[in-house]
């Protein structure tokens, strides 16, 4: 049978995995390897994706995925007993003392070197806590080139000549998602001097996979062992001496969150990178394990390709075992001539024959033994943890088949309602008299000092207003992101995903592009920036793209000033419908993507749901903390000069003389050019355009636009009539997001796409403006 037929509760031993290409990788990556024991825990509320249970975590698959791996029904889960009776001992110390470190044969790297050190582990290992440990506030964030993924680098605290890079979660060394790429990348070619690997101890089997395959590349590495507090508060415990000698590295066991053993690590680390002390051990095949088949298989290999690999620069045992398990990238690399080809494939063919297995599963197996040899020797697994237990109950609520999606609503309109009526205009507030108090005194000095009129108007308009409205903002994003990255940090986030998944699989995108859609509602800024955590390329940007069609609240203002004026009776319901057309439109532009932009799947739904946790107070700061300068850094570069050019192009005319009236400005004059093209959409007159321009800058500037350019209300009546002022708002709703927005979208994907996004959403807009126009006359609306 496959498993997308098996009930809730019920075990299976994987037979066979089916699929093909880098998803089965994946598939294997995760553990689910022919003879692993796997349970369905249940079903998302819509039936579709899965949640099981293997190597003693949760991950999710979708059932067409599901229906691809075989499995045989087992009665009960067989239980496997650990050897270890110990109690777990003191952990020995430094290297120095006689186990890597042969002082006769030392060879320490020149004073003063300047180590790089490189932070490797599992999604959700600790990985961020432990790095925020190490570096205290000594970090910054930076891109990798190309791929626009969060790299952080940091000086180790205490040593100034140390610097550790957080590299993103991985759980393979095979290249799955782009991020997996990074870091293979980063470790490979950038060859830092010693590797922590971090490795979360709850769900140990699946941690060790990627740290069998670090160990391959024979560079300095220290293993982590990570939230040893949940594993000791559950009568768990680790030998970490044995471990040590069958991992032939330093072990550390650490609590990051309790900031316990970071000390140690940090002691040992320094010492292996400083005497370049390798890992004992590459050879996890056993002669014996299988017949020895993938073990012969292995050494065969490295012995052919040795050559190859040292001139490619790629550890011979770490290509070996890649290029057997079939990746084409280390393979590429290492350009075997047609011989040595030939031959790879008899040994590898022989191999498969002779194990049973095909190549990559093969290779997955052999790490999975010694893994298992490990852990039979050396973990006494703790019982089920009371972090398990409790994540349960609070599954049976959240992701519950009833309870989901009323839960789901009730706390994002929790979070909204926060940030958007509590807390963030209160810091708004705050920040907003800051800002005017400063305002004033910066006017009253220059006006004090017989400035030029012009620097005064170019400060208090230009600057102050323009780059200050767009300053509000901040306290909102930085509300929102203290919210989502609480929900993120407890683990909430990725159950949001599994409920969603199905919903979104129909407009092309998976589970994870909802967080960006829902914060879009927010503000497009903050949304665009949290797609950083969606695995594929393809789907970052088209959650990206969409995410502008989800009316941001900045535009509340517009709307409830139109309605105020000419639609009083129906004001909730025009309002509604508004977003309701923001959705509609979105889901349409995301099928016609689907089809032609971005052909293809979403990203296949395998991921781990971790047990909640608390979330860390220090990581939570140092998050808002970045997105906060981050913001800040934008809005005084980007946005600082798009603000002072508009303001220049509404004070002067084509003469650089100040104006009174901004009907003779530049601007009124291009809004003069867009007449033609505004016309047919009913909003031809020069003052909309001007106000719709401004707009570009912050949307709440149409409606201060428009106070300034009407003046009167009698002049608003005679220019705007009901049938106008509905095609004001569907273009509002819909043309280019804010010049914030923008510049987002521009870092997160280029200057070509953020022009790009401009103009398709104006013309989006227009066409949409013209059909309720034309819907309008239909039914006699002026
Ligand atoms: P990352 O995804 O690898 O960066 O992991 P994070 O650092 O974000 O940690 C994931 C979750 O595990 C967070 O909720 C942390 O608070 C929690 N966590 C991290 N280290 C420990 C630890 O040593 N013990 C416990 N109990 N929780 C931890
Ligand atoms: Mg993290």
């Amino acid at each position: 049978m496959t498993l997308d037929k098996l009930l809730p509760g019920q075990s299976a031993r994987i037979t066979q995995v089916g699929g093909e290409g880098s998803l089965r990788q994946h598939f294997l990556d995760m553990g689910v390897i022919p003879g692993a024991e796997i349970t369905l825990v249940k079903l998302a509320p819509m039936k579709d994706p899965m949640e099981f249970r293997i190597h003693g975590y949760e991950l999710t698959l979708r059932v067409s995925d599901a229906s691809h791996i075989e499995a045989q029904i087992i009665g009960k889960s067989e239980k496997t007993d650990t050897k270890v009776k110990k109690k777990a001992i003191d952990h020995p110390g430094l290297g120095e003392d006689g186990k890597y470190h042969d002082p006769k044969n030392e060879n320490p790297l020149p004073e003063g070197t300047k180590l790089k050190f490189a932070l490797v582990g599992n999604q959700n290992s600790g990985k961020t806590t432990l790095f925020n440990q190490l570096t205290g506030s000594n970090q910054h964030v930076g891109n990798f080139p190309g791929v626009t993924v969060d790299r952080k680098d940091g000086v180790l605290r205490g040593y100034p000549n140390a610097v550790v890079t957080d590299l993103p979660g991985i759980y393979s060394m095979s290249p799955y998602s782009s991020e997996e790429i990074v870091s293979r990348d980063f470790v490979l070619k950038e060859r830092p001097h010693c590797i922590i690997n971090i490795v979360d101890v709850t769900s140990i089997d699946r941690s060790l996979y990627l740290t069998m395959q670090l160990l391959e590349l024979g560079i300095p590495t220290v293993v982590a062992l990570n939230m040893m507090d949940e594993m000791t508060g559950n009568g768990g415990s680790v030998d970490i001496n044995s471990m040590e000698a069958m991992l032939g590295v330093p072990v550390v066991p650490i609590s990051a969150a309790k900031n316990q053993g970071v000390d140690e690590l940090v002691k040992h680390a320094i010492h292996i990178a400083m005497y370049q002390e390798c890992p004992l051990k590459q050879d996890f095949c056993g002669s014996d394990d299988n017949g020895g088949a993938v073990h012969r298989c292995i050494h065969a290999v490295i012995h052919l390709i040795e050559d190859h690999a040292s001139e490619a620069g790629i550890p011979v045992r770490f290509a070996a075992s890649k290029i057997i398990g079939g990746d084409h990238l280390i393979l590429d690399q290492l350009r075997l001539d047609q011989n040595e080809l030939e031959l790879l494939d008899h040994i590898v063919i022989q191999m498969e024959k002779e194990r049973g297995l095909d190549r990559s599963a093969s290779i997955a197996d052999m790490r999975y033994a010694y893994i298992r040899t490990v852990t039979a020797t050396c973990v006494k697994k703790p019982r089920e943890s009371g972090e398990h237990i409790r994540s349960q109950k609070l599954d049976k609520v959240l992701t519950g088949r009833f309870t989901a999606i009323p839960m789901f609503i009730l706390i994002m309109g929790a979070v909204f309602f926060l940030t958007f009526f509590v807390i963030g205009p209160f810091l708004q507030d705050l920040l907003a008299s800051g800002i005017g108090a400063l305002h004033t005194l910066v006017v009253r000095a220059m006006e004090a000092g017989n400035v030029n009129p012009a620097v005064v108007s170019l400060v208090s308009e230009g600057i102050f207003e323009g780059v200050g409205s767009v300053l509000s903002f901040l306290p909102i994003i930085v509300t929102m992101f203290l919210f989502l990255s609480l929900l993120e940090d407890s683990g909430y986030i990725a159950r949001v995903a599994f409920v969603m998944d199905k919903m979104l699989r129909k407009i092309g995108l998976s589970g994870r592009s909802i967080v960006p859609m829902l914060i879009g509602f927010g503000c497009t800024v903050p949304a665009v920036m949290s797609t950083r955590t969606l695995p594929s390329e393809r789907d970052r940007k088209m959650t990206i793209l969409l995410t502008p069609f989800m009316s941001c609240t900045a535009k509340l203002p517009i709307y409830s000033f139109f309605v105020a004026f000419f639609f009083p009776k129906a004001g909730w319901l025009v309002i509604t419908a508004l977003y309701l057309i923001g959705i509609c439109i979105g889901i349409l532009v995301a099928l016609v993507f689907k089809k032609t932009l971005f052909k293809g799947e979403a990203v296949p739904f395998v991921m781990e749901l971790p047990n909640y946790r608390m979330p860390q107070a220090k990581n939570v700061m140092q998050l808002m903390w970045d997105k906060t300068k981050d913001f800040i850094h934008r809005a005084f570069s980007v946005i600082l000069l798009a603000t002072i050019i508009v303001w220049f192009l509404k004070s002067f005319d084509f003469h650089f003389n100040l104006v009174a009236d901004s009907h003779s400005s530049i601007l009124a004059a291009i809004a003069g050019l867009l007449v033609p093209v505004m016309r047919p959409i009913g909003l031809g007159d020069w003052r909309l355009i001007t106000s719709l321009v401004s707009g570009f800058l912050a949307k709440e500037g149409v409606v201060s636009m428009i106070g300034m350019l009407f003046r009167t209300e009698g002049g608003i009546h005679t220019v705007i009539t009901p049938l106008v002022a509905s095609s004001m708002l569907v273009f509002s709703l819909l043309y280019t997001p804010c010049v914030a927005a923008v510049a987002s979208i521009r870092r997160e994907m280029g200057r070509k796409w953020a022009l790009g996004v401009v103009l398709w959403q104006c013309s989006v807009a227009w066409l949409c403006a013209l059909i309720v126009r034309l819907i309008g006359l239909a039914f006699g609306m002026v």
